[in-house]
């Protein structure tokens, strides 16, 4: 495939722009710049930077689903409907969940059939943060900020990693952690005295949740939103 061709297909600008970028040296592949619009790659060896970005190949399925309450993160339940019941057209692809969102909580999930990018997405040591909103029976203050950034001992006695906390109103919060325990931001709030009513995940990496995407819709990735999430 042709490396402005591999570059446009995958987020990074228009033909035209792509073509600049490689112009000025911006492209490398495997470590080399190249400056030639034409350059033959092969997408599934090589490494490509752009502009000191990898540009991860894609040619997996991955769907993106703002979850609704009601439904759970797994491929198949005997007693539940699951998020691949959602998708009806999706069912003949092997596609899992990357992590899970409780049965109760909505927003951000992928789907996909690449193994891979899940394993890096939930690897502790690539720290991809999980930003929630969420709503709680309960106040949170600015000591409760301090907690979190410190880091919070759940029930287990399981010290969280640093969480950033920031207080919307007293009960409303956005709280971003860089793990994915069991039940994890309910069991955080737990600990601090407070329970959380409503809890919806708007941002992994630095993929929000788009605006334009209802609860229970889904769609199909772009190449850029995929490499955004690590
Ligand atoms: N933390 C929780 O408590 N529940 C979720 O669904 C996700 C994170």
């Amino acid at each position: 495939m042709r490396l402005d061709k591999f570059l446009a297909n995958h987020g990074m600008g228009t033909r035209t722009e792509v073509k600049q970028l490689i112009k000025k040296g911006s492209v490398q592949v495997n470590e080399v710049i190249v400056r030639k619009a034409d350059y033959q790659l092969n997408p599934e060896t090589d490494q490509v930077l752009c502009q000191g970005e990898e540009v991860r190949y894609v040619d997996e399925l991955f769907i993106i689903l703002n979850k609704p309450a009601g439904v759970i993160s797994a491929t198949e339940d005997h007693l539940h409907d699951t998020v691949i019941d959602l998708m009806p057209e999706y069912q003949h692809f092997q596609l899992h969940p990357v992590g899970r969102l409780d049965k109760d909580t909505e927003g951000l999930l992928i789907l996909t059939t690449d193994g891979q990018f899940t394993h890096d997405v939930l690897s502790p040591k690539k720290h991809v943060n999980k930003t929630y909103y969420a709503e709680l029976d309960g106040t949170v203050t600015d000591e409760t900020v301090d907690q979190f950034a410190a880091g919070i001992t759940l029930d287990d006695g399981y010290r969280c990693m640093p969480a950033a906390l920031k207080i919307i109103k007293p009960h409303i919060i956005e709280v971003t952690i860089q793990e994915g325990k069991f039940h994890q931001v309910k069991r955080m709030f737990q600990a601090v005295g407070s329970t959380v009513t409503y809890l919806k995940r708007i941002q992994m990496g630095g993929l929000e949740l788009p605006a334009d995407l209802a609860t229970g819709a889904y769609r199909e990735m772009t190449a850029e939103e995929i490499n955004r999430v690590q």
